[in-house]
């Protein structure tokens, strides 16, 4: 149940009505508008009668909401979400650009690549130090070591960090070093790190599970939001289908459903969607006119020698020229790319 407040609702009567909605046994969730207050009153509504809540001269109306999530759906808020991480902001006139390699493989490659990325115009650093990889034998990640060269990356350029964590038991760790929490496409739907995620005040980057429907990628995040974290970012990462010319569909259709059905910021990863390099312009453009508040790009210096993903990263020198390419895009729809 939403209840939208009349503008100019006070302080004092925003708590009573979180007093009353705690007394039926739901949890109030406030946000505060330009114009109005929304309280959301979570939690099984189907005993509470509307009226209580009609009947205050300060509440404007009462709106039972249908839709399975709830905190991260338009309803709640109307307006979009940004987000500003160490001085960069995600959603609004901002397309980010989170770049950097698949893996982070040492201390030389990361910074070297930090510093490329940064000079041609990234905002955000990526680099993962625990790997999901399909294969037990594959390369899993530098573990801490790697978290510790993407902080001296950080510490070069002034750029925020994004890394994945895949294990409730590494989050106080990964935390540590990240400014942004990567959730991988293979725990959309791990609830238990949703929850510990959602319990963190740390931004997190929400990718779309491999076979995930819309809803359900929806409801992920409302796990996270509902344990008091609003700072999510949707990642469209490709889905499986029969097709196999690709590694994944780029669902580009995804990012304004998504904005329309959200108030959250949604960002692309082209790199993972096509897995091929040829790919990432074209479908990182395609994002950029579809609405995209960001992409995720794979960067590296030598990808024919990467641990992982080489043949869907672009290589470093070849970055900028993608990048000036795509800042045309970005202007065309009244935006800017990068750094802010
Ligand atoms: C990654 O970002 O390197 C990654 C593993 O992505 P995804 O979870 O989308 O497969
Ligand atoms: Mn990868």
């Amino acid at each position: 149940m939403i209840i939208v407040l009349k503008a100019g609702a006070t302080d004092r009567e925003i708590r009573l009505i979180e007093e009353k909605i705690k007394s039926h046994g739901l949890s109030a969730h406030i946000s505060k508008g330009t114009e109005r207050t929304i309280i959301g009153a979570i939690g099984d509504e189907r005993h509470v009668d509307p009226g209580v809540f009609e009947g205050l001269e300060y509440v404007e109306k009462v709106l039972r909401i249908l839709k399975p999530y709830k905190l991260v759906s338009r309803d709640f808020r109307k307006e979009d979400t940004i987000l500003t991480i160490r001085g960069q902001q995600i959603g609004g006139g901002t397309v980010a650009l989170i770049a950097g390699p698949c893996s982070v493989e040492g201390r030389e490659m990361m910074v070297g690549i930090a510093g490329k990325v940064a000079a041609a115009g990234a905002s955000f650093l990526r680099g993962g130090a625990f790997k999901p990889r399909t294969s037990p034998y594959a390369f899993q990640g530098l573990g801490e070591e790697g978290l510790r060269y993407l902080a001296e990356a950080r510490e070069a350029t002034g750029l925020p960090v994004a890394t994945e964590l895949m294990d409730p038991r590494d989050i106080e760790l990964v935390a540590r070093y990240a400014d942004v929490i990567q959730i991988g496409a293979r725990n959309m739907q791990n609830f238990r790190l949703l929850t510990e995620v959602g319990k963190l005040g740390k931004p997190v980057i929400l990718k779309r599970g491999l076979s995930a429907t819309i809803v359900e990628w929806l409801m992920s995040a409302e796990y996270i939001a509902s344990e008091g974290n609003q700072q999510i970012i949707l990642c469209e990462r490709g889905i499986r289908t029969y097709e196999q010319a690709t590694r994944n569909t780029f669902d580009v259709s995804a990012i304004p459903v998504v904005k329309d059905l959200s108030h959250l910021p949604v960002i692309a990863d082209p790199s993972h969607a096509a897995g091929k390099v040829s790919l990432v312009e074209p479908l990182s453009a395609a994002a950029i006119a579809a609405g995209a508040d960001g992409l995720m790009i794979e960067v590296h210096q030598q990808p024919e020698t990467a641990l992982s993903d080489g043949p869907q990263s672009l290589k470093t020198d070849d970055f900028r020229g993608v990048v000036s390419r795509l800042a045309k895009i970005a202007n065309a729809v009244g935006k800017t790319l990068g750094r802010t």
